[in-house]
């Protein structure tokens, strides 16, 4: 059923979470979003805009609204989110390429979401580890291998790689064409041969993400990661076989950045971050459009790049966009809303 659903919608589902508000703030701090009672089935989000001043002098608020896939509410848990997502993760075992991002800025809760650990990673990850298992009763054997990375300034690192040349090593992104699928060079990865493995690869990601944050502490959120779980499946009674990848990204802070002021290296992120994640929305925008044969251009970024199999063709894609509850963030809440706003209409 799942499946149908997806294809009579297109492939690519966009759903919001709006993170909770933290400590006691005043009216005035928190901005004025609705959706309806009802959270279970909300699919409506809508933001009260700033003050806005006529010629005549009278004050007016604009209503913002949008309609997704789903909206979650800032009492939403993981858990939840995970029930919305379980059946896509798990069709990544029937041999698709599924794609998942957290879109939005820094502090809108998406390392919350993904790879936190309660997140999506750990949550995906043990759910397909016991599916595959339930599937051996009918035939079916996966080999299954998870590998993390990190996307920053336009280079690959290897967040499972030995801390010692976490930042030196150099990674490259091949495309097998045939099999339509992409390998990185020279990356660790970890059999999943237990349910625990996550925990570990997580930790590891974690001791290296340290090693990085000792030279720019902003470096997480400057960086995309991307967490690739791969399954071969073989089924040895019918002779089946399957090949599917489950993506799981953490994208850079959408803030924008301002080019103006900032030099060297931060200039740099900078531009990485502009760049890739408007090629992601290129890359999206194109696809949506349709058209057999049309251009799209994956090779304007690592990231696309990296994910070209599993963005368009038999794949299937989902955006989480973030939104915080706060009137300080409310401009760049609403250019994110919008930015998934076409997402979601392509
Ligand atoms: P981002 O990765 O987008 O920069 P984080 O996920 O790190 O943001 O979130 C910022 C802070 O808010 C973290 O301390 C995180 O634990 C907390 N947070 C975010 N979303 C939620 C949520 N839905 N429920 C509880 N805490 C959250
Ligand atoms: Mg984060």
């Amino acid at each position: 059923l799942f499946n149908q659903v997806q294809e009579l919608k297109g492939n690519i589902r966009v759903m919001c979470r709006v993170r909770p508000v933290f400590s006691e703030k005043a009216e005035g701090e928190v901005a004025r979003l609705t959706f309806p009672d009802n959270e279970s089935e909300s699919k409506e989000l809508e933001i009260l805009g700033r003050e806005e001043r006529s010629s005549l002098g009278t004050v007016s608020r604009k209503t913002h609204s949008f309609t997704f896939d789903r909206v979650f509410g800032p009492h939403s848990q993981n858990q939840e989110v995970f029930e919305e997502i379980s059946q896509l993760v798990q069709s990544a075992l029937d041999g698709y390429n599924v794609c998942i991002f957290c879109y939005g800025q820094t502090g809108s809760g998406k390392t919350h979401t993904m790879s936190s650990e309660d997140g999506m990673i750990p949550r995906a990850t043990h759910q397909i580890y016991e599916t595959a298992t339930s599937l051996k009763e009918k035939g079916w054997e996966y080999a299954m291998e998870g590998s993390f990375i990190e996307v920053y300034n336009e280079e690959i690192h290897d967040l499972l790689g030995s801390s010692k040349d976490f930042d030196k090593k150099k990674h490259e992104i091949k495309h097998d064409e045939q099999r339509k699928q992409t390998v990185v060079t020279g990356l660790r990865s970890a059999a999943l041969d237990s349910p625990d493995t996550v925990e570990s690869i997580l930790r590891h990601a974690a001791a290296n993400r340290s090693v990085a944050a000792t030279k720019s502490n902003e470096r997480s959120s400057r960086s995309h990661s991307v967490f690739i779980l791969k399954l071969v499946g073989q089924n040895r009674i019918t002779g089946e076989t399957s090949e599917g990848t489950l993506n799981l990204v953490d994208l850079a802070g959408s803030e924008r950045l301002k080019q103006s002021g900032a030099e060297g290296d931060r200039m740099k992120e900078t531009q990485s971050i502009n760049k890739s994640l408007s090629c992601l929305g290129d890359v999206i925008a194109a696809l949506g459009q349709g058209r057999e044969g049309a251009h799209i251009p994956y090779r304007n970024s690592k990231l696309t790049y990296l994910l070209q199999y599993s963005l368009g063709g038999n794949s299937k894609t989902l955006m989480f966009v973030m939104a915080s509850p706060l009137e300080e963030h409310l401009s760049e809440t609403l250019t994110s809303l919008k930015f998934a706003t076409k997402v979601h209409n392509t």
